[in-house]
């Protein structure tokens, strides 16, 4: 299996990559994001196959079909590592919980919450960053090499970072995050960790500030050379191919058979989630509909409805009480447009480089392709606000005596206008409402509900590092504990 760019033109066939070429790497040399050439089929009788394996063994099978530079024992031992009950608290790692059964007298419609984050950090990026440090690890001791990753974070990101790379081999990881604006949960999960190679510098400014840092440093070529900067941010096909695995178990917990489909709904920020359920779907998952939510930042549902997306301006970012979909731009979108145009990265090129730089915007509405979202793709979506997640955070914990939190309350709220009679709709549950308690007290006027290992974490010693806006001191605390 190699892999493209998004942004490659169609006869270029001589820059594609392998798996681990492309493991360690962010955005393609051209801009572009990086997708298999094609999209391996899985037919019925491997789908029968499937639905008898565990969790760790359905991944093994999954990551098989799109990593072939990993010896098949050594993938098989880094996903029976990775997904534990010991990590992830169950034996199903993602359990599926009946919500509601809105059956009438002709057709089941029933509602499903696929647990997602019973992780390290009580929220869904674990499920793909915990796969991330194991194979960064593994690639890292092969080539006898080290990295240094760097991020910016204003809360789920970079704790689920840590939590993956902590105490790995030849990985440091350095946080940035903004001085006193993460919730003290949030906060006490970083800072708490002990580990000698996990960094946490706590910057006196805003996320911005953080973001520009980091990009300012690896901007700085000799500089990320020398120290071998990397990042884990969304776009890493590694991260999105992982988790294409839960919308496969997902499906066979819901159904009995590879005759039915399911719908699934999905809370969404940078497209990266909703994107795996398109490639399960491409690759013959019997999924009816996608259906993606989003808060009041609106970009994605705006495209789906009239084909234009529109980037916001900072000045029309909303901060919302569902803070991990609080976005501008969905930055692994591009990957789904370049499907939508029939694979043409040159197309794909003149919308992402050439127009969205200048003007901040492109329009499909016209394009024939773009009927194709809902028609081929299955693509629906909608929004959500406070008042939605309040509410629905609400009569789901009185009718249902279920507490969720406010990402997995806009998929839900969004997924109920989208049934299909007797099609099982999945809603995937992104993140515990312990992570976004003072929402839960407003909508339920009680404190959510706190797994024991994080009683008290709030009073345990941090390990952090507080610093000024300042680029040279960023350079100069990670020379100083990179030796
Ligand atoms: C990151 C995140 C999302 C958004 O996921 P995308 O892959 O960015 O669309 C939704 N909910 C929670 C809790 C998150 O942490």
């Amino acid at each position: 299996m190699k892999y493209l760019s998004t942004r490659a033109p169609s006869e270029d066939t001589a820059d594609r990559k392998r798996f681990c070429e492309i493991l360690l790497e962010g955005l393609a040399p051209d801009g572009g994001l990086y997708l298999p050439e094609s999209y391996p089929q899985v037919d019925a009788a491997t789908l029968a196959q499937w639905r008898g394996l565990s969790y760790a063994d359905l991944a093994f099978e999954v990551l098989s079909l799109y990593i072939d530079d990993i010896p098949a024992a050594d993938l098989k031992a880094i996903c029976r590592k990775t997904y534990t009950e010991e990590v992830f608290g169950t034996a199903e790692i993602v359990p599926l919980k009946k919500l509601q059964d809105a059956s009438t007298s002709s057709a089941r419609t029933d509602v499903y919450l696929e647990a997602l984050s019973n992780g390290p950090t009580l929220a869904f990026k674990d499920m793909a960053m915990q796969l991330l440090g194991n194979l960064f690890e593994y690639e890292l001791a092969r080539r006898g090499e080290e990295l240094n990753i760097l991020g910016a974070t204003s809360g789920d990101t970079g704790s689920a970072a840590e939590y993956a790379m902590r105490g790995k081999q030849g990985v440091r990881v350095f946080m940035t995050s903004p001085f006193g604006r993460m919730s003290p949960f949030q906060q006490a999960q970083m800072f708490s960790l002990q580990d000698a190679n996990i960094h946490n510098l706590a910057v006196k400014g805003v996320f911005d500030d953080c973001q520009d840092m980091v990009k300012a440093v690896s901007n700085d070529l000799t500089f990320k050379r020398q120290y071998k900067i990397g990042t884990v941010n969304s776009i890493n096909w590694a991260r999105l191919m992982a988790q294409v695995v839960y919308y496969f178990a997902g499906y066979f917990q819901a159904t009995q058979t590879n005759a039915e489909k399911v719908s699934f709904s999905v809370p969404s920020g940078n497209f990266g989630n909703v994107c795996a359920g398109h490639v399960a779907r491409m690759m013959g998952l019997p999924i009816d509909h996608l259906v993606v939510a989003t808060n009041e930042n609106d970009v994605l549902d705006e495209f789906f409805r009239t084909g234009v997306y529109r980037v916001r301006g900072s000045a029309d970012t909303h901060e919302t009480s569902s803070p991990s979909m609080d976005i501008s731009k969905a930055s692994n979108f591009e990957r789904f447009v370049f499907d939508l145009l029939g694979r043409d990265g040159e197309k794909t090129r003149a919308l992402f480089h050439d127009q969205l730089n200048v003007t901040g915007r492109f329009d499909l509405s016209a394009d024939p392709a773009f009927a194709q979202a809902a028609q081929r793709y299955g693509f629906v979506s909608g929004k959500s606000t406070h008042a939605d997640r309040l509410a629905t955070i609400r009569d789901t914990h009185q009718r249902f005596g279920v507490m969720i939190d406010t990402h997995t309350a806009d998929g839900l709220k969004v997924a109920r206008e989208h049934l299909t009679p007797g099609v099982p709709m999945i809603v995937l549950e992104t993140a515990l409402p312990i992570k976004f308690a003072e929402t839960i007290v407003e909508a339920l006027g009680c404190e959510p509900d706190r797994p024991a290992k994080f009683i008290g974490i709030e009073a345990l010693p941090k390990r952090v590092q507080v610093m000024d806006v300042d680029v040279q001191a960023v350079k100069a605390y990670i020379t100083q504990h990179c030796a």
